[in-house]
């Protein structure tokens, strides 16, 4: 094998293994899977990537997912109700939530969790926009929609500070204790987000 083949290998390995969750044993594993799987692998695999980058897109209002238009259906919903948001980590919880029907007002991503010890601050995930909706008034209502960690923790407790100090009577909720410690909404089944949603915490 040649030099010049064996350093492509590694960056193709190196590409593929910063992908999340993937790393460099996986990263081995894909490639040879799709090597040996040929053509039918690589053409479907590229036919969903492009899809993906075709269709799928973030709501330029809560940044859940929306297909080729600036606005996600939720926020475009005139039935729901404005002043109330429901904060979740990713967009894929606001699809559990939506399973479930247990809320009808808006939803706000933040695409993360703070972790100061990996590195994961304030200015990393969607915190400030949401506070400028605050200071405006557009929020009376907030329902943290997230598991029970530490990360959540302290992605919850700054909010809410924050939140405080620029808005009044704002209602602040988080999900009961019947979503298990250290389980992420997304794994949690319909009928629990149903329960905890029923059972909201208030925040004091
Ligand atoms: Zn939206």
């Amino acid at each position: 094998m040649d030099r010049a083949l064996i350093s492509s290998l590694e960056s193709y390995v190196n590409d593929l293994s910063r992908l999340p969750h993937v790393g460099r044993k996986n990263a081995f594993k894909i490639i040879y899977y799709l090597l040996l799987n040929a053509p039918d692998s690589f053409e479907s695999l590229t036919d969903l990537l492009e899809t993906i980058r075709k269709e799928l897109m973030f709501c330029k209002e809560c940044s859940g997912f929306t297909r080729q238009s600036d606005i996600c259906s939720i926020c475009d919903d005139k039935q729901r109700h404005t002043g109330r948001y429901c904060i979740v980590e990713n967009p894929f919880d606001i699809i559990k939530m939506e399973k479930a029907r247990v809320f009808e007002g808006l939803y706000w991503v933040l695409h993360g969790k703070l972790n100061p010890l990996e590195g994961v601050l304030p200015q990393h995930i969607r915190i400030e926009p949401f506070v400028e909706k605050v200071r405006k008034g557009a929020v009376q209502e907030v329902v943290f929609a997230f598991s029970w960690d530490m990360e959540s923790e302290a992605t919850i407790r700054y909010i809410v500070e924050k939140v405080r100090e620029v808005g009044k009577d704002i209602q602040l909720y988080r999900l009961s204790m019947g979503i298990p410690v250290g389980t992420e909404i997304q794994v949690i089944d319909e009928l629990s987000i149903k329960n905890s949603f029923q059972n909201l915490y208030e925040i004091r």
